[in-house]
């Protein structure tokens, strides 16, 4: 079986709106669900993603304000991977400096990254590819030929590289493609969201909470392959969990032997379920089972909003 590459990443920050003005306002994702975090639903669940919120471009959050922040390290998703259109880096260069953004820039397989960290600090980086088509979505000024077609990939750390490494190949059906300077490289069939990076050096294991990954997610067609992904990976050796409705695609979650919870996650039917294509992440979404308690629910969550940032109305 292979996956086509990331469906969606989750991760733990602590402030909502900074986290709407980061994703949404700085780098241009389109805030594409509000809805809440089914098994705890004080806490939002923000998803950001392409026009349509397509799988392999949803980065989502639980935001918590006043929780602990986490370290990152082994047994995480450790960088968060966008892909702009070629040429587009300059821009980029220059947006993250008119936010006061301090960027990082390195190089991996021949490849030039912008790296910075995100209000939490959670880190991430911006790579200029051919592949993928451009993005359709424009906000705060940055025009569609510059913007975010969606997850380049990520770099995974992990305690045990070499299972991690074996996991990727023999069970989710990527293919290596290389090593360079401490990493080795994983591709999947998909245009977005397929290329892996594994750190391959021993290094310390992370603490989950703000600022960190929870989970990473790859992409299963429809729900007959999903059912079919799951006897896979339990044949595999792993323990996948049973399927779960997530509303917006059904899921299973397995920690794999380096530590990092994957789950994989169904193409359909995606966030147009419940709310017009035009007015994606525009209310509070709930699923019908907490609709009657939508009054207390809403009680809880601090307001936000998607709005253009100061520096870009200068
Ligand atoms: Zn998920």
């Amino acid at each position: 079986m292979k996956t086509a590459g990331i469906h969606h990443i989750t991760a733990f920050v602590r402030d909502a709106q900074a986290t709407v003005d980061f994703y949404a306002g700085l780098l241009g994702l389109r805030l594409v669900k509000k809805t809440i975090n089914f098994d705890a639903p004080e806490v939002y669940h923000l998803y950001f993603g392409d026009e349509q919120g397509s799988p392999g471009t949803i980065i989502t959050f639980f935001p918590s304000a006043g929780s602990r922040l986490g370290t990152i390290g082994a047994g995480q998703v450790g960088i968060t991977t966008y892909v702009v259109p070629e040429g587009s880096l300059d821009f980029w260069r220059e947006r993250l400096a008119k936010f006061g953004v301090e960027v990082l820039e390195t190089t991996r397989f021949g490849e030039t990254y912008l790296q910075f960290g995100d209000p939490d600090n959670m880190q991430a980086e911006l790579v200029a590819r051919q592949e993928g088509p451009n993005s359709t979505w424009t906000f705060g000024g940055i025009p569609a030929d510059k913007a975010i077609k969606g997850f380049g990939g990520a770099v995974l750390f992990s305690l045990a590289p070499a299972s991690t490494a074996s996991l990727l190949e023999q069970v989710m059906g990527l293919e290596k493609t290389g090593e360079d300077a401490g990493y080795a490289r994983f591709r999947s069939f998909g245009e977005l969201g397929n290329i892996i990076d594994v750190n391959v050096n021993e290094m310390p294991r992370g603490a989950g909470g703000a600022g960190t990954v929870h989970h990473i997610a790859w992409r299963a067609k429809d729900f007959a392959e999903h059912e079919r992904w799951r006897a896979h990976v339990e044949s595999s050796g792993y323990q996948p969990t049973p399927i779960v409705d997530r509303q917006y695609f059904n899921a299973i979650y397995f920690r794999e032997l380096g530590g990092i919870l994957f789950e994989i996650a169904t193409d359909p039917p995606g966030f147009a379920r419940d709310e017009d294509q035009a007015h994606l992440g525009e209310q509070l979404m709930l699923p019908e089972w907490y609709e009657k308690y939508r009054e207390q629910i809403v009680a809880l969550l601090p307001p936000i909003e998607v709005r253009v940032l100061e520096e870009d109305q200068l």
